[in-house]
């Protein structure tokens, strides 16, 4: 989500003139798009922003910008720690980038023959600054690769994850309409575009709004209708809606590829509770044995989050075992930090981080032995796979994607991106699977 978020404000300013550069030390503008999900994304901003402060003293027409959650979460604090910004914007008023740049430009000019410029060119955007929703979505045409698109069905959460700061800085769920993003996949299949990734932080409650209801299924089944699409994916899904008739969706329309991102974050019944997701660990996994009746050899992947508030070794060790129960193929794994706004920040964050750190060494340790294990199903078999670069490294080597969305890394002569070959699977690496490229 925050990587179409910096393409649509990439679009926005290429259809202005701007153009992107290689590096920051030759650009007029540099923008960050921020992410406040866990204290580690925004300590990596941080940093960042105080390398700008060079950048910046010996270029002070540079205009700075951070846009995305961490303008929301951290607005008063950034242009205290970091006086040399601009502007933010937060993630509803992205469209404003463009406007908030040339207020930037227009504000410095008089400004700066009274030797003042940096602080009106600072103040002035943030008066202009309102919290507007993105209800009215673009259909912004940039997108980074050829081959594969992200295409945004909808913005914010409804949902009210006691750790989550998301529902804050994305503010409630807005679906956006499906005649919009059918007009958009068909414009990306015309361009040549063969696969999409429908993108919101709930997709499954799509629609839900709209009267009569469109559901994602009904949506997954007009997109898999569009020609020259040649694969679909979708993320992210919440639990709780992530019913039958998805599973059914994904079993009947042959261009939705057999992966689920299905975020779990505990095994433990009493830490779900309290982070406020709505269902048992036996319901979750009884899903995914449902799922997996339907859509043999469906790939599930999650995240987990450890040092949960209150989190026991036992509540640890529930974790540990619904993962050996659900042999996830992948996992993002995090270690709990409290965010500003959410609920969780309540209650103290009693587990010391050497705790967290040992439950976390020791998960990533787990799956790491099960991605290796269900990676080796495929050995000696062969894999689906879009091409997505041709010629990586070498003019033979490429690399594409299997519908389970392992990444794949393969020999091939005179393929293309956007081509669909079959790769034998001769050996794995991490979670890649390495191969050749059948005749086609
Ligand atoms: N709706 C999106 C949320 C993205 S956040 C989704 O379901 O994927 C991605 C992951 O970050 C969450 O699933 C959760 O595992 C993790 N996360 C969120 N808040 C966190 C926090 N306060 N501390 C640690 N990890 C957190």
């Amino acid at each position: 989500m925050n990587v179409r978020d910096a393409e649509e404000v990439t679009g926005l300013l290429l259809e202005r003139g701007y153009r992107l550069t290689d590096s920051e030390k030759t650009a007029d503008v540099v923008l960050f798009n921020t992410c406040s999900v866990r204290e580690h994304a925004e300590d990596k901003v941080w940093s960042l922003l105080g390398a700008m402060r060079n950048l910046k003293a010996k270029n002070p027409s540079l205009v700075v910008g951070v846009m995305g959650c961490m303008a929301k979460a951290q607005k008063g604090k950034i242009f205290q720690r970091a006086p040399h910004v601009d502007f933010i914007s937060g993630p509803s008023q992205l469209y404003e980038v463009p406007e908030l740049i040339e207020a930037v430009y227009k504000n410095r000019q008089p400004a700066e023959s009274q030797g003042n410029c940096e602080k009106v060119g600072r103040l002035q955007p943030i008066a202009a600054i309102q919290q507007k929703r993105r209800a009215e979505f673009k259909t912004v045409s940039y997108h980074s690769g050829p081959v594969s698109a992200f295409v945004t069905i909808m913005e914010g959460c409804d949902k009210v994850c006691s750790y989550c700061i998301i529902p804050y800085t994305r503010g409630p769920e807005v679906s956006r309409p499906p005649q919009q993003i059918l007009e958009e996949v068909k414009r990306l299949a015309d361009q040549g575009y063969k696969e999409v990734t429908l993108l919101g932080q709930n997709v499954n409650s799509y629609g839900k709004r709209f009267a009569p209801q469109t559901s994602f299924a009904d949506l997954l089944a007009q997109v898999n209708a569009v020609p020259g699409i040649e694969r679909i994916r979708f993320t992210t899904s919440h639990p709780w809606d992530a019913v039958e008739e998805l599973f059914d969706a994904m079993k009947d329309l042959e261009h939705v590829c057999e992966h689920l991102h299905l975020p779990v974050q505990s095994g433990s019944d009493r830490v779900l509770e309290r982070m406020r997701r709505g269902y048992a660990a036996d319901e979750y996994v009884r899903k995914l044995e449902l799922l997996r009746q339907k859509v043999p050899g469906v790939a599930v992947t999650t995240d987990i989050i450890v040092g949960f508030p209150g989190e026991t070794e036992a509540d640890f060790e529930a974790t540990v075992r619904l993962m050996e129960r659900c042999r996830f193929d992948s996992a993002f794994m995090f270690s709990y930090s409290p965010r500003p706004y959410a609920a969780s920040t309540r209650w103290p964050d009693d587990i010391p981080q050497e705790v967290k750190d040992r439950r976390l060494q020791t998960i990533l340790r787990l799956q790491e032995r099960i991605t290796r294990e269900e990676g080796e199903k495929a050995l000696n078999q062969t894999v689906e796979v879009l091409v997505e670069e041709a010629d990586r490294l070498s003019a033979r080597q490429g690399m594409g994607r299997s519908r389970t969305n392992r990444k794949v890394y393969f020999e091939a002569d005179g393929l293309k991106a956007g081509d669909l070959v079959r790769v034998h699977v001769e050996s794995i690496r991490g979670h890649s699977f390495i191969g050749w490229a059948l005749p086609r």
